[in-house]
């Protein structure tokens, strides 16, 4: 008992990030399943889309790792319902590159993207880097202005004190991710951001991978704010650089 209490005071442990694998090649699923918990996570595998749905209802991971071709429900269809209820990390595995850019046009609202053949040692660091994020919605006090202010672009509302992001009266139902971007450019209004910028403090320096995932979420961001799909009101692309918040 002593042993347990001292273990509790010196080195407190937070319980295991939780991450789902829906995948079906069930070799490839029990791969990274059997890498990711030694890792320390708690893994949980499904091998269909419709059980994929299904057990981030039961299991609320924090990270689903959601291969694209899927029996029953594929993964574009899946990665969609589990938006509704969830805004847990989600990276697609897809098996080929050009795949990406298809997926800008459906805006799944996936957070990260692997092409296959990739090592489960890259995946693991994918998850790892997502985990790490710098989460605008759990920064702590100490690290943030207590008071930072309102940004506000025609009907658009971003309160990065109180993470939260309304259009007109109706505040409005963002992934982590596309929170992140919007109060990120929100806190440096006249400043235009490059990709890269956008993704050292949204994924983190050590992120390695196609820029164009910024537009990505930029994509999906504009469509929740019924924003133009193309130059953007509330998030304006700045040609030859990147993007800005919309002028107030
Ligand atoms: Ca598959």
């Amino acid at each position: 008992m002593s042993r347990e209490t001292e273990a509790v005071s010196t080195n407190p442990t937070p319980p295991p990030a939780r991450v789902l694998v829906i995948e079906d090649e069930t070799t490839l699923a029990g791969l990274i399943a059997a890498y990711l918990s030694r890792a320390g996570y708690a893994t949980t595998t499904v091998h269909t889309g419709p059980d994929g749905v299904q057990a981030v209802r039961e299991h609320a991971p924090d990270v689903v790792i959601l291969d694209l071709g899927l029996p029953g429900l594929d993964g574009i269809e899946v990665c969609r319902q589990i938006r509704t209820f969830s805004d847990c990390y989600v990276i697609v595995v897809t098996a080929r590159k050009d795949e990406v850019d298809t997926l800008i046009g459906l805006s799944v609202g996936a957070d990260a993207y692997v092409t296959k053949p990739f090592s489960v040692r890259e995946l693991l660091a994918r998850v790892q880097t997502v985990l790490r994020r710098p989460r605008t919605g759990s920064t702590s006090a100490s690290e943030t202005p207590s008071s930072e202010p309102i940004r506000v672009v025609g009907a658009l509302r971003v309160d990065p004190n109180g993470h939260r992001v309304h259009l007109a009266d109706t505040e409005v139902a963002l992934t982590p991710t596309e929170r992140d971007l919007l109060i990120t450019l929100a806190r440096r209004p006249t400043m235009a951001f490059t990709r890269r910028q956008l993704i050292d403090v949204i994924w983190g320096t050590d992120w390695v991978g196609d820029e164009h995932l910024v537009d990505v979420h930029v994509a999906h961001l504009r469509r929740k704010l019924g924003d133009d799909p193309d130059t953007g009101r509330y998030v304006t692309t700045v040609r030859g650089i990147g993007y800005r918040m919309g002028q107030g």
